[in-house]
């Protein structure tokens, strides 16, 4: 791009920024601070290394890169590296998720109206249907669909050739996606929790971004409780803005982080009211456990997947929950931080099954 292109560009992005800004659009917020280049891109220092080999390889070659596989729980970034992937190429970028794609017939309709080099990224590709998925193998492999016509013993397939493209598929779920097609994926990557100093810089960007004052120990404080995860940080840091507008003097400082935070059930670690509401259930309600992912989801109220992709990662990675064959049990270190004495699980305790 020429400086003048550059310039442009920025200066839509910072106008897109202050537009929804100005319309308190959360989500449009969240898209105008997401890094635009493998370079912004704060953290995950493995994962840009390897990607931006394979999309430099691709570009020197003249080809579309490999198919990209990306794991990891909500908010760290994934559908930020596909629109990397597609912006990096030069490529349109295409949208959809594994459960807008009900039936093969869909995935047929997106895929054939594909530009050759488009990158289609493909959201909770987990959630896709078998048909859907047996026709991706396909698509992926040899770029053609077998669109079936017709039902039984007449039915023919008839073959459609697909442009060369690129699929970036997300998932929360790695492990539930079927090994053909984990297998047709060039690169996987599993995206992991940030530390504290990586969203610190990433609470501080994008204060620069949105004009807040901040002081260190005020972006501090809010990416110690950021859980890990860029989303959560960049709303943690409106959130406290909003405090400190209103109820204080407009700085980003710890004491006006830690009163907004306290106020929005926030804890110091990051846990949030789902995240205690589990260790809640799992230690005073079934003494510890051992107990079913689905029996915990029952007794808070939440969707299976959401306790299991959402709350407990995070609850394991640090050292709250742990699972093992018989199901999920409280560390004394979840007692601790329910202000409880910590309770032995027996080995040979009832289990509290789905
Ligand atoms: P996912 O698709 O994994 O749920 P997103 O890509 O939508 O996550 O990221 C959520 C938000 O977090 C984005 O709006 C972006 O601003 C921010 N974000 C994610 N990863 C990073 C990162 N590595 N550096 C800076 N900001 C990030």
């Amino acid at each position: 791009m020429h400086e003048d292109e550059l310039a442009a560009a920025e200066e839509e992005y910072l106008g897109s920024l202050t537009t929804a800004e100005a319309e308190g659009d959360d989500r449009a917020v969240e898209a105008a601070l997401r890094p635009r280049t493998l370079d912004e891109v704060v953290g995950q220092d493995r994962v840009c290394d390897q990607l931006g080999l394979v999309l430099e390889a691709a570009r020197q070659r003249g080809r579309t890169p490999d198919h990209v596989l990306l794991s990891g729980p909500p908010g760290l970034g994934k559908t930020t590296l596909a629109m990397i992937i597609a912006s990096e190429m030069s490529a349109p970028l295409r949208v959809t998720s594994g459960p807008a794609i009900t039936h093969a017939g869909d995935l047929a309709a997106i895929l054939s109206a594909l530009n050759e080099g488009e990158v289609l990224f493909v959201d909770e590709i987990h959630r896709m249907s078998r048909p859907a998925e047996e026709m991706l193998y396909l698509a992926m492999e040899d770029f053609r669909v077998d669109v079936v016509i017709g039902k039984g013993p007449g039915a023919t397939a008839i073959p459609i050739e697909i442009p060369p493209f690129t699929l970036v598929g997300a998932t929360t779920r790695a492990g539930l996606l079927p090994s053909p097609l984990r297998d047709r994926f060039g690169f996987t990557a599993q995206l992991e929790f940030y530390e504290a100093d990586d969203l610190d810089l990433i609470v501080r960007r994008s204060a620069g971004l949105l004009e807040v004052e901040t002081t260190p120990d005020g972006s501090r404080e809010i990416a110690s409780r950021s859980r890990g995860t860029p989303r959560i940080a960049n709303r943690l840091l409106r959130r406290v803005r909003d405090y400190a507008q209103v109820r204080s003097d407009g700085v980003v400082s710890q004491p006006n982080a830690a009163a907004a935070l306290d106020l929005y059930e926030v804890d110091p670690l990051g846990l949030d009211r789902l995240d205690r509401s589990v260790l809640d259930a799992l230690c005073r309600r079934f003494g510890g456990g051992p107990v079913g992912i689905s029996t915990l989801a029952v007794a808070v109220g939440e969707e299976r997947e959401t306790v299991e992709e959402v709350a407990e990662p995070f609850l394991v990675r640090n050292g709250f929950l742990a699972r093992t064959p018989r199901g999920r049990i409280a560390t004394p270190a979840a007692w601790e931080h329910l202000g409880e004495t910590p309770r032995e699980v027996s080995p040979d305790a009832t289990l509290f099954d789905d």
